[in-house]
């Protein structure tokens, strides 16, 4: 009886894991032709700069909407994307939209703000990546101190040494670097020195609990300060509330983002937003 059990156990197992291949499999295929369907969007998110409460830049987030399907939130397929290489050519047209888009809300006078595009450990590492951000630099005719380029610890960490050659080669560039996801990496402190990066995102699991929570008020207060002393920026992520905005106004004062600001954002929404020039804070 036990044996029958662990038999029929082991089938059961054996389903559910054929299902979740068959799953992928569908998925990566999906995911192979979105590109040329056109199915990728990008939304922007504001940063909104804590002592005048204007919008200062935007995150670029990409949204899938698979033809005749619903939507794929990035947690779905980002992970995917990166396993199977094809994160670098979506990561390239995710940059190049994201300059494109900062270079018409430019021609059409709205606001300077600076534009945050995220990258994943493949396309840092992409043997080719600083050429072709070079080429779109020039190519986009953007101004590079206004392209912020976020990557995380865990990116930079998984090749140390290449990655920081590759960071320094990007600040060659003008590019704005910065580490997202702030805290909950493994970064030393000898390795944060190192680091050529102008900011640092402190994750929103640090500021979900805020103000209440004294230990995660203690560690924002203490990364505020410890970013302040090696001369970096503080963006905020993850604020949802008022009392989370304005415990961040008093501790860090620099930029935050989050709900409580805005969603992401259409690019023409988001530009109904720029133009006013401010979000309500409510
Ligand atoms: P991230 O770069 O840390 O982006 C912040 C995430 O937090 C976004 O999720 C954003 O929608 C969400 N968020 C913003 N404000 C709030 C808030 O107040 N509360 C909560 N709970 N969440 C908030 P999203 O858009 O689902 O993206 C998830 C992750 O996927 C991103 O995390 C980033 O790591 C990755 N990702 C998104 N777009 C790209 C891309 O174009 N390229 C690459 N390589 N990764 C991307
Ligand atoms: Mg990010
Ligand atoms: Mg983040
Ligand atoms: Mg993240």
């Amino acid at each position: 009886r036990a044996k029958e059990t662990g038999r029929n156990r082991f089938q059961f197992f054996t389903e559910d894991m054929n299902r979740k291949i068959d799953e992928r499999l569908r998925l990566q295929s999906r995911l192979q032709r979105a590109l040329q369907r056109g199915e990728f969007i990008v939304h922007y998110q504001p940063k909104v700069d804590l002592p005048s409460g204007r919008i200062c830049g935007a995150e670029a987030l990409l949204r899938w909407h698979p033809l005749g399907e619903e939507a794929v939130p990035p947690s779905k397929f980002i992970g995917l994307a990166e396993e199977t290489g094809l994160i670098v050519p979506i990561g390239d047209w995710v940059m190049r939209a994201a300059c494109a888009q900062s270079k018409e809300w430019e021609a059409h006078g709205l606001p300077a703000i600076s534009i945050a595009v995220n990258c994943s450990p493949r396309q840092l590492l992409d043997p080719d990546f600083i050429e072709r951000m070079h080429a779109l630099l020039e190519e986009t005719d953007i101004d590079p101190g206004r392209l912020e380029i976020e990557v995380t610890e865990g990116t930079i960490m998984q090749h140390p040494e290449e990655a920081i050659a590759i960071l320094a080669r990007m600040k060659e560039l003008g590019l704005k670097l910065s580490v997202d996801d702030f805290g909950t990496g493994y970064s030393s402190l000898s390795y944060l020195k190192r680091f050529p990066i102008d900011r640092l995102k402190i994750d929103q699991s640090f500021v979900r609990d805020l103000p209440d929570d004294r230990d995660d008020a203690a560690i924002v207060e203490a990364v505020a300060s410890l970013a302040r002393s090696l001369g970096l920026r503080v963006t905020a992520e993850g604020v949802e509330t008022a009392a989370q905005a304005e415990f961040l106004r008093q501790h860090c004062n620099d930029e935050a983002q989050g709900y409580y600001f805005s969603k992401p954002l259409p690019a023409a929404d988001f530009a109904a937003l720029l133009r006013a020039g401010a979000v309500a804070m409510h």
